[in-house]
């Protein structure tokens, strides 16, 4: 992409009503713009970070086997009432009539509308195990809507729901969810800790959140530093081998780590006082395995081989795909701007001119460029006229993790300037090095 035919509107000052860092940066850097409390659009910019994350989410789910799919926003009330959760939901959810006086809502989750679809087309257990998931948009009506898209009233989620006909399968469904949620969050060049959460009335042991740790974060945590030395890395993993998903499940949630909702000082007192940490953290996924709770109340049963009906066992598993976008930030950044890791950037390299309309610089800016589009990289070139200043803070505020710098005094020496945004150092090398080392 050329910066002069791009739209990356980016802002010189500060925004008043960002509070932190990366709600300040995604409107700094002109990925997002509000459009009433907790709405927004995404720019271009922001935009396309989001589809980066959505690929990653998509990728890994379906490596773990389970199925995407799209169901709507606007769900039907009936549903809700079936469950009885129409009155509980309280007033996050957003409630709507149509001209036929039907009452429907926008969608803060979807346990009720995916049993429905599974009790319509299920009825053997020889159907099973299945895991089905979406991404799509969720509207709660939060009562503090804030810190941008962190904490927004209309969000992205990625929601998948197992069906298993025994709490043993659906058990295993929860590791894969585990694992592969892992997985994702490391490709984002995150660190999200599975932490032991709060099961609500349902109870049980059967729930984790993922939480990344960050100041601004709106939860308190608790936790044995040895629980971030854990990385799953690039180890394989055989998702239908039920031991092998247990035994990651076993190693990530080994050490203390939980909320302060489920915080136990006796417990954590027992931690050698070197290796216990007290943490704010941002909750970018949670794992739930709830049983029968939805199956039963709505007739998602199946024939079992002896012929008798059973509700499917099941669980809902949901990633923060909005989210995210501020939880990177908040961990990736400096006080030039974002850092981007190399798995989310929304442009692998930029490429700055700095001497506009001087013709060995356009040229070889153009040579460098369609290079690295020609090895399937996609690079952003500042061919704006601008100074040189003002297109480096641009390219250190937007935060792609390289620049190649271009000028005619490097020129006449076959030397462009490679610049790592993470760690600030340069090097000077033919464009040729140049983009083998960034390709
Ligand atoms: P929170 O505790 O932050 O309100 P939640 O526990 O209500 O989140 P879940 O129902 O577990 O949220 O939804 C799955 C994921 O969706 C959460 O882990 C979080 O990453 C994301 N999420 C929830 N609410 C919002 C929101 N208002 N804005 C952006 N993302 C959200
Ligand atoms: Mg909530
Ligand atoms: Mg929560
Ligand atoms: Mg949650």
């Amino acid at each position: 992409m050329r910066l002069s035919r791009y739209f990356l509107p980016v802002l010189k000052e500060d925004p008043k009503e960002a509070q932190i860092v990366s709600h300040r940066l995604m409107l700094r850097a002109g990925m997002i713009k509000q459009q009433a409390a907790g709405i927004y659009s995404w720019l271009p910019l922001g935009f396309k970070v989001l589809k980066r994350i959505e690929q990653i989410v998509h990728e890994e789910q379906q490596r773990a086997g389970h199925i995407p799919m799209l169901m709507p926003t606007l769900q039907p009330a009936d549903l809700w009432r079936e469950s009885g959760r129409y009155d509980d939901y309280g007033e996050e959810m957003l409630r709507v009539t149509d001209r036929h006086k039907r009452d429907l809502l926008y969608g803060p989750t979807n346990e009720e509308m995916i049993t429905d679809i599974f009790r319509a087309h299920v009825n053997s257990y020889k159907d099973l195990p299945l895991t089905l998931y979406h991404i799509q948009w969720k509207f709660r009506d939060e009562i503090r809507p804030r810190f941008g898209v962190m904490r927004g009233r209309e969000f992205l989620m990625k929601d998948g729901y197992n069906f298993d006909l025994t709490k043993e399968d659906a058990l295993h469904a929860y590791n894969r969810h585990l694992v592969s949620y892992l997985r994702s969050y490391e490709r984002m060049g995150l660190q999200a800790i599975p932490m032991r959460a709060d099961g609500g009335p349902i109870g049980g042991d059967y729930t984790h959140e993922f939480l990344v740790l960050a100041e601004t974060g709106e939860s308190e945590v608790f936790y044995d530093s040895q629980i971030t030395d854990l990385t799953f890395g690039d180890r394989q993993i055989d998702y239908d081998d039920v031991a092998e998903c247990q035994a990651v499940l076993e190693e990530f949630t080994s050490r203390y780590a939980r909320t302060d909702e489920t915080h136990d000082q006796e417990v954590f007192d027992q931690i050698p006082e070197e290796r216990r940490r007290t943490a704010r953290g941002i909750e970018v996924g949670q794992i739930f395995y709830f049983g029968t709770k939805y199956s039963e109340a709505m007739g998602a049963t199946v024939r079992t081989s002896d012929s008798t009906q059973v509700p499917v066992h099941m669980g809902s598993h949901g990633i923060g795909v909005s989210r995210l976008l501020g939880a990177i930030i908040e961990a990736n950044h400096d006080d030039k701007g974002i850092i981007w890791p190399e798995g989310v950037t929304p442009f692998h390299v930029g490429i700055v001119n700095l001497k506009q309309g001087d013709n060995s610089t356009d040229s070889a800016c153009q040579a460098i460029y369609a290079e690295l589009q020609h090895r399937g990289l996609d690079p952003l070139y500042d061919d704006r006229d601008e100074r040189a200043g003002a297109k480096f803070a641009s390219m250190d505020l937007i935060g792609l993790p390289w620049r190649i710098t271009v000028g005619p005094r490097g020129l006449t020496n076959n030397k462009v300037e490679l610049t790592c945004r993470r760690t600030g150092q340069s090097e000077e090398l033919s464009p040729a090095d140049a983009i083998h080392r960034v390709a």
